[in-house]
């Protein structure tokens, strides 16, 4: 007797129904449908397909042991459920709906496993988009056993390879740093919460929010950790108001012990989304649950983000995150060497940390390109290899304007004849002229103090030091002048092309 796909599904149904309330019935277990029933040595394998990812998460959070039994005493004890997941098109990069989901890659602990019912996810084929890469669960795909564990454990987005370890700690860094640390140890019990960090694009963001979540993890693997970035979350938002499953939205958010915002003034002039992020904050926060967030600038500074939201990323702790000294670059460049197992000698890195000097990415990309150049041409990474393949990384080789170019620049930007800042003369205009051409000099050329001064009249190099920290001071605290800054700088960048 050849048993039909749907009749074994309808058996199950009717035990689903007789345990859940209605209206879960109604969501949850309606609308899945049987697939395929096929029996082999190992036994009975019924397949069926749920709708979303979102599915899968709710029916391995909430019924896992319901499922398992039922399959059980329909199928029998060999009896194995398998889900077809539904994946939409597009992005797939969170644990809500529409988009895909990938499991842990690690199978958990072989004791966790399950001997009553075996399941095998896999990443479903839409149908006219071809097959699509089957979800990583265990050594053998085929017949996956995956516990329920695993199952039930959100996806979380989260990068293996943004750990603590990885991080070097400097001065730039250390508090959000060892901040991070003590929220990775006790998420949601320190009073770090919500905890922000903030500061520059490649400063690190990214990497320290994700090792809370690793680190959590590795801890816990049954704590629920979701990162995603504001633009993520926006869009699931969205998607969610158009398919009618705000509340599954809202439920599946206020579901995680761990939740990463990244890049939160993404969120700026979005108020719906800001106002489904309040909710889903307090909520979390009320449970005692963990945020955190980071954004490009401090909470205070954000625009477009409602003051109530604003005054809650103020809680808990903001830290900030400030470009790496010249030590810290060494260090990140040397660990990332040592990482990739590159050898470069201290000088190559020492040029990279000169040079590059804005944030870790680019220090990285510097690396890497360094790398590919020295694989492809099968030569070893050294110092002369270095400049030339790195020349337009390098500021200095990039401006490549004289000393009197410059000042030429600046003074036709300040509309004073150029031999006024060469003069004696200590008129406030012709101060800031002469100051902010030193600052440019300092900055773009490869000149000595020693130098630069002797162009602006014979000055001393401590002028040239006090002309530089003057500029820098003012552009810390004046945004006019760092405006203005900008601005000639951009205007030297023309003129150099
Ligand atoms: P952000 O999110 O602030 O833009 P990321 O976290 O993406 O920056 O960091 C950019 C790159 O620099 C990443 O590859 C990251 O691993 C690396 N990085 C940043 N800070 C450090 C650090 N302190 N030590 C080692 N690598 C770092
Ligand atoms: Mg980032």
């Amino acid at each position: 007797m050849t048993r039909k796909p749907d009749e074994v599904w309808k058996e199950c149904l009717d035990t689903f129904r007789d345990v859940v309330d209605p209206p879960s019935f109604k969501t949850w277990f309606e609308p899945v449908r049987a697939m395929s029933l096929e029996t082999d040595d190992a036994g009975a394998k019924l397949t069926v397909r749920l709708p979303s990812p979102f599915f899968y998460e709710w029916l391995e959070a909430h019924y896992p042991t319901l499922i398992r039994k039922t399959i059980t005493k329909v199928l029998g004890p060999e009896g194995r459920l398998v889900y077809d997941v539904v994946i939409e098109q597009g992005d797939r990069s969170s644990g809500y709906g529409g988009s895909g989901i990938k499991l842990p890659a690690r199978p958990t602990a072989s004791e966790e496993q399950t001997n009553e019912m075996r399941v095998d996810a896999r990443r479903q084929v839409d149908s006219d988009r071809g097959p699509a890469a089957p979800l990583q669960t265990g050594p053998d795909d085929g017949n996956v056993t995956t516990t329920t564990h695993v199952m039930s454990a959100v996806y979380s987005n989260l990068n293996p390879s943004y750990t603590f370890d990885r991080f070097v700690e400097g001065d730039c860094n250390r508090l959000a740093r060892s901040a991070s640390v003590a929220i990775a140890k006790q998420p949601g019990k320190t009073s770090f919460n919500p905890f922000m960090i903030y500061g520059g694009v490649g400063l690190g963001k990214t990497h320290l929010m994700q090792a809370i979540g690793n680190y959590a993890k590795a801890n816990d693997p049954q704590y629920r950790i979701l990162y995603v970035s504001s633009e993520r979350f926006t869009t699931e938002f969205v998607q969610a108001i158009q398919h009618n499953r705000v509340s599954d939205f809202t439920v599946f958010y206020q579901s995680v012990d761990l939740l990463v915002i990244d890049d939160a003034q993404f969120f700026a002039g979005k108020e719906k989304t800001q106002e489904e992020f309040f909710h889903i904050f307090n909520a979390l926060h009320q449970g005692g649950k963990q945020i955190v967030l980071s954004a490009d600038r401090p909470p205070r500074d954000i625009e477009g983000i409602e003051e109530r939201l604003l005054s809650r990323f103020q809680w808990g702790l903001a830290a900030d995150m400030q470009p790496p000294d010249l030590e810290t670059r060494i260090a990140i460049l040397r660990r990332k060497a040592e990482d990739d197992g590159l050898a470069i000698d201290h000088d190559v890195i020492e040029f990279i940390a000169h040079n590059v000097k804005s944030n870790i990415r680019e220090l990285e990309g510097a690396l890497i390109r360094l790398l590919a150049f020295s694989t492809l041409n099968k030569r070893d990474i050294e110092l002369v290899m270095a400049k030339d393949v790195l020349r337009d990384l390098v500021k200095d080789s990039r401006i490549n304007l004289t000393i009197d170019e410059l000042q030429s620049v600046v003074c036709d930007y300040f509309q004073i004849p150029v031999d006024l800042v060469c003069a004696k003369t200590r008129k406030r205009e012709v101060v800031r002229a002469r100051q902010v051409a030193m600052y440019f000099c300092k900055e773009l050329t490869q000149h000595s103090l020693k130098t630069i001064g002797l162009h602006f009249g014979g000055r001393d190099h401590s002028t040239v030091i006090h002309a530089n920290q003057s500029v820098h001071d003012q552009m810390e605290t004046d945004t006019n002048f760092r405006d203005m800054i900008e601005e000639l700088h951009h205007k030297i960048d023309l003129r150099s092309r």
